[in-house]
């Protein structure tokens, strides 16, 4: 059982009214809220050791650069991954997908190849496939989903080909809250020599990740969504493929010497890393990263499971609500439409009571277009929700069904 009184109490901004109401705040899959430890991180690091990392000789820089390493540290400890060779620190999940389509993807994908990707994935994991593809003249393939918003394994088969340079795939949809059978899609894709990158903005806070179990080639996830800060994220990638890729983006710090006529690069990880980090944030996404750990990653995923359970039964009892997703295996993620009202106006009316959930299409257009609708209202439990707010949510539901 968790001390619900005590981590909300660790949350500041959980303590105040929004609109003349209690805050309940449901809009985690968008980004969570941060514990105390997490901004006393931030403050502690500007306002007693404000340094630049790698490069100092006194003591501040010292201290900045020990501690920023300490997050490269607790990173490969939290997804597992064999050395801190292999963690890439980045602005967030984005500039991570980026950053392999504009390497590995420039490097290996040729004209009249392919990429698969699924129906499921964020405009993060669309878009960059699109743009690299565009480029030179490669193609993506898309893996499709069931009504449920599965995806089906057999049609994802028969889209591999000798054109399938990387598989890029997302571990839990932002949308239908769906665990996606990663493991089996990697095997699948290894059979054919396949790499396999999954974004894992959605499944880093709920529930515990091995990328080595899992054999993924690259593991992409943002601090924010995890209680770090904003502005930070990470790429893990095997080694071996790392140390292939050329660089991204060229300037200090990524480069071992430069004379005008050539350049040689830093050994990984730093070789992907130009340029001043983001210092504080990387420092207190360990902070973020020692607080889900000291509550425990199956604690969490046990609680939200509980609250998922709970408001899907809830949901069943109000008129006209329909959930858009029902995947057997689901985080604490539930997109909704109540027949008659607009999800945006069902957002604003809940905002009112001071209940923030999420409308629109989540950034996953052609999702949307799947399930032949514009957008969807969405409620996403982290490890502070209670089963008296969903209580509160539904409540204020029934209430404006019945006014309509
Ligand atoms: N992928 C998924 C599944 C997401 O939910 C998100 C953010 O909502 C992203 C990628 C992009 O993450 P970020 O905006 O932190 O780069």
């Amino acid at each position: 059982m968790l001390d619900l009184e005590k981590i909300r109490k660790d949350f500041p901004i959980l303590n105040q009214e929004v609109n003349g109401f209690p805050l309940i705040y449901l809009d985690n899959a968008a980004t969570s809220q941060k514990p105390q430890v997490v901004i006393d991180a931030l403050n502690e690091y500007y306002i007693g050791y404000n340094s630049n990392v790698h490069r100092g000789a006194h003591t501040l820089a010292d201290k900045a650069t020990g501690k920023f390493e300490d997050t490269r540290t607790a990173v490969k400890e939290f997804i597992n991954a064999s050395s801190t060779e292999e963690v890439i620190l980045t602005k967030g999940t984005t500039e991570a997908i980026n950053l392999v389509a504009n390497t590995y993807g420039r490097q290996n994908i040729k004209e009249g190849d392919e990429v698969i990707i699924s129906t499921m994935e964020h405009h993060s994991n669309i878009v960059p496939w699109q743009m690299i593809c565009e480029e030179k003249g490669a193609k993506v393939k898309v893996m499709p989903i069931n009504d449920n918003g599965e995806i089906i394994f057999e049609e994802f088969q028969k889209l591999i080909s000798p054109k399938t340079k990387l598989i890029s795939v997302v571990h839990v949809s932002n949308v239908l809250g769906t665990i996606n059978d990663v493991e089996k899609i990697i095997e699948e894709a290894h059979r054919h020599n396949i790499p396999v990158l999954i974004d894992g903005a959605q499944s880093s806070p709920h529930f515990n990740v091995d990328v080595q179990k899992m054999d993924c080639d690259f593991y992409v996830f943002s601090s924010h969504k995890v209680y770090g800060p904003t502005g930070m994220g990470v790429l893990y990638g095997k080694k071996a493929i790392l140390e292939e890729m050329p660089p991204f983006l060229g300037g200090g710090e990524m480069i071992k010497e430069v004379t005008f006529e050539k350049t040689t690069f830093n050994d990984l990880p730093f070789k992907f890393e130009a340029g001043t980090p983001n210092i504080g944030d990387t420092i207190a996404l360990k902070t973020a990263l020692d607080y889900v750990n000291e509550i425990g990653k199956d604690n969490i995923a046990r609680h939200e499971e509980e609250l998922l359970e709970y408001c899907t039964a809830a949901f069943q009892d109000i008129k006209r609500l329909k959930i858009i997703g029902t995947a057997k295996k689901k985080v604490s993620v539930i997109s909704f439409l109540i027949d008659g009202i607009h999800p945006f106006d069902l957002g604003m009316m809940l905002d009112a009571k001071g209940i923030a959930i999420r409308t629109g299409h989540h950034c996953a257009q052609p999702l949307m277009n799947r399930f032949g609708i514009d957008g969807t209202a969405r409620a996403s439990f982290a490890v502070y929700n209670t089963k008296e707010e969903i209580d509160q949510m539904v409540e204020s539901i029934h209430k404006i069904v019945a006014r309509f």
